[in-house]
C-alpha cells in the first residue's frame, strides 16, 4: 500500500468518555482511499463508539475526524451522509412494510433532486426521474444478488440477504466511503463467504473506501488491506494483515479473550 497517498478518513487523538468510563483513548486512525481499513478488537474494546465518531452520531471528548482533508468531527449523521459516508450499523436496518426495491429507493432518492414525496405526486419529469431511479436500484440489486427478490417484503428476507440488502441501499446513496459495523456477526459460514466476495467487488468494481469494524479476525484477514487492533480503548497495533496477525499482543488479546469464555 501507498501511504504516501492522502488519507480518505482520518481520525486524530480521540478520546471519548461515558460518565468516568473512557471508551477511547488517545486514538488515531486512517483509512486510504479505494482500500479495505478493518478495525479489529475484542468486544468491548471501543470499536462500536469509534465508529459512530465516524459517523457523526457520537462526538469524540478530544480530537478530530477528517474526511478528505476536512473536518467532520461531530457533524450530524445526515451531514455526513451527505458528505459521502455510507454506513451499515451493528444491527440489521432495513425499511420495515417495504419491499426490497422500495428500501433501495429510499437510498436513490435521498440523493435525486425531487426526492421521494414528490415521486410520489408524479409530475413529467419526476416519472422520468423515477424510472431512472427504478432502473438504478434494480442495477444495484443486480449487483449485490437480490434482483429476483425485488418485490419480495425487505422483513421477509433471510438475515444474510438484509444485510446485502443494507449494502445496496448505502451505495445507493452514492457514498465515497462505507463504514460497516461487524457485518458478519450472526451470519453463517456461507453467509459469510458470500458478504466476504461482495466488499470485495465493491472495492473492485467501484473503488469505494471501505471501513470494516469486525471481531472475527479470519474475515478481517481475508479481506483486508490494513488492520488496526482496538483493545481496552488503545491502539494495540496496525499494519498490513500478517505482520498483525503475528504480533504478540495482538495474540493474547484474543486469546487472553478465548480463556474468558
Ligand atoms: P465494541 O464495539 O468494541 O464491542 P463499544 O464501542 O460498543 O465496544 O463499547 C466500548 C465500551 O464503552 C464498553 O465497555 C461499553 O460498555 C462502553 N459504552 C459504549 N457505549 C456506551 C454508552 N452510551 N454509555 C456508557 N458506556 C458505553
Ligand atoms: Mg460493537
Amino acid at each position: 500500500m501507498k501511504n504516501s497517498t492522502a488519507p480518505k478518513l482520518m481520525a486524530k487523538d480521540i478520546a471519548k468518555r461515558f460518565g468516568n468510563f473512557t471508551a477511547l483513548h488517545d486514538v488515531d486512525a486512517v483509512a486510504f482511499p479505494g482500500r479495505i481499513t478493518a478495525f479489529v478488537g475484542p468486544n468491548g474494546a471501543g470499536k462500536t463508539t469509534l465508529f459512530h465518531i465516524f459517523s457523526g452520531n457520537l462526538r469524540p471528548d478530544q480530537g478530530s475526524v477528517l474526511l478528505d482533508g476536512r473536518d467532520i468531527t461531530g457533524m450530524p449523521p445526515w451531514k455526513t451522509a451527505r458528505l459521502g459516508i455510507g454506513k451499515l450499523f451493528q444491527d440489521v436496518r432495513v425499511f420495515e412494510n417495504m419491499t426490497v426495491l422500495e428500501n433501495i429507493l429510499v437510498g436513490v432518492h435521498d440523493r435525486m433532486k425531487s426526492g421521494l414525496l414528490a415521486s410520489i405526486i408524479h409530475t413529467n419529469s419526476q416519472q422520468k426521474e423515477e424510472k431512472e431511479a427504478r432502473e438504478e436500484a434494480m442495477k444495484l440489486l443486480a449487483f449485490v444478488g437480490l434482483d429476483k427478490d425485488a418485490d419480495r417484503l425487505a422483513t421477509e428476507l433471510p438475515y444474510g440477504k438484509q444485510r446485502k440488502l443494507e449494502i445496496a441501499r448505502a451505495m445507493a446513496t452514492k457514498p465515497k466511503l462505507i463504514l460497516l459495523d461487524e457485518p458478519a456477526a450472526g451470519m453463517n459460514d456461507s453467509e459469510t463467504a458470500a458478504l466476504t466476495e461482495l466488499i470485495r467487488n465493491i472495492r473492485e468494481k467501484f473503488g469505494i473506501t471501505i471501513v470494516l469494524i469486525e471481531h472475527d479476525m479470519q474475515l478481517v484477514m481475508s479481506l483486508c488491506d490494513r488492520v488496526m487492533v482496538v483493545n481496552f480503548g488503545k491502539k494495540l497495533a496496525e499494519g498490513v494483515p500478517d505482520e498483525v496477525q503475528n504480533n504478540p499482543q495482538v495474540i493474547e488479546a484474543y486469546l487472553g479473550k478465548e480463556d474468558d469464555n
